[in-house]
């Protein structure tokens, strides 16, 4: 999942603020015994892709939806706990606001104190979406951000930008297709790489598509097939030269950050050698 997509779920999280608990069921086992009834929601905001929900009396949720987590909000179950809930549900509020709020596959969950959020995303870079209504972070510290994508310059630059811990909040798509929109070979090692246009580039983009809720377009079509630049499509025409699109499924489930990569041989050439 990509930031937009977090800082979107975190908007609507955040329009229930003000509503207060009226009963909690978690079905994970750290959190089987945490009642939240009574508590109003304060307001919830997205750091990279971890969001914090935040509640009276100093608690936050941090959830994080990885691939396939979501956050729904849904109408109010009855008093005797109808409709029934969907498979893989994680979390589910009733708020008194008559709506409620269910987390289904949300892969990370936990309750801690508010004061100690720092503990969950302290680890993480700037967030690229910095600014936005629903992040933790006014300014985006771009020197911070370039330091911290330089800190191991022989690192692939498609890695180092997956890496939460030097700018947080891009997932693959956006990695793969701003190396293919500035013409990078997605593995020139990132001390090599011009960063500041790149990193704009990216913070542009996947701002604008938070802000028109375009979701995973990164050519501003949204058809399916035509909604990307390189990503998903192996084997088929450049949409730019013509070329065949090149395709490296993810290697060694050991390296957290070597996923599957598109690119354009004749857009994004390897240096001579
Ligand atoms: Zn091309």
């Amino acid at each position: 999942m990509e930031g937009d997509a977090v800082h979107r779920c975190a908007a609507r999280l955040d329009a229930l603020s003000s509503a207060t608990v009226v009963r909690s069921d978690f079905r994970t086992p750290s959190l089987a015994t945490a009642d939240l009834a009574g508590r109003a929601l304060v307001d919830t905001r997205a750091h990279g892709k971890h969001l914090l929900t935040r509640l009276s009396g100093g608690w936050t949720l941090h959830s994080h939806l990885r691939m396939s987590g979501s956050w729904t909000v849904v109408r109010k179950r009855r008093a005797d706990g109808g409709p029934a809930l969907p498979r893989g549900v994680r979390a589910a509020l009733d708020l008194d606001a008559g709506a409620a709020l269910v987390g289904v596959d949300v892969p990370v969950l936990e309750l801690l104190r508010t004061r100690d959020e720092h503990r969950v995303v302290g680890h993480l870079g700037p967030d690229v979406l910095a600014g936005a209504p629903t992040a933790t972070q006014e300014h985006f510290d771009h020197d911070d951000a370039l330091a911290r994508l330089r800190r191991d310059p022989a690192r692939p630059v498609v890695e180092a930008l997956l890496d939460q811990r030097g700018v947080s909040g891009l997932g693959n798509l956006w990695a793969v297709e701003v190396c293919f929109l500035r013409g990078l070979w997605p593995w020139t090692p990132v001390g090599d790489v011009d960063l500041e246009p790149l990193l704009a580039l990216a913070r542009r983009m996947i701002r604008h598509s938070l802000e028109h809720g375009t979701g995973m377009t990164t050519t501003g079509v949204r058809r399916r097939g035509e909604n990307h630049w390189v990503t998903g499509r192996s084997n088929r025409p450049c949409r730019r030269c013509g070329t065949l699109v090149r395709f490296r499924p993810a290697v060694g489930s050991g390296a957290p950050y070597a996923r599957e990569v598109w690119w354009c041989p004749s857009c994004q050439p390897a240096p001579a050698g």
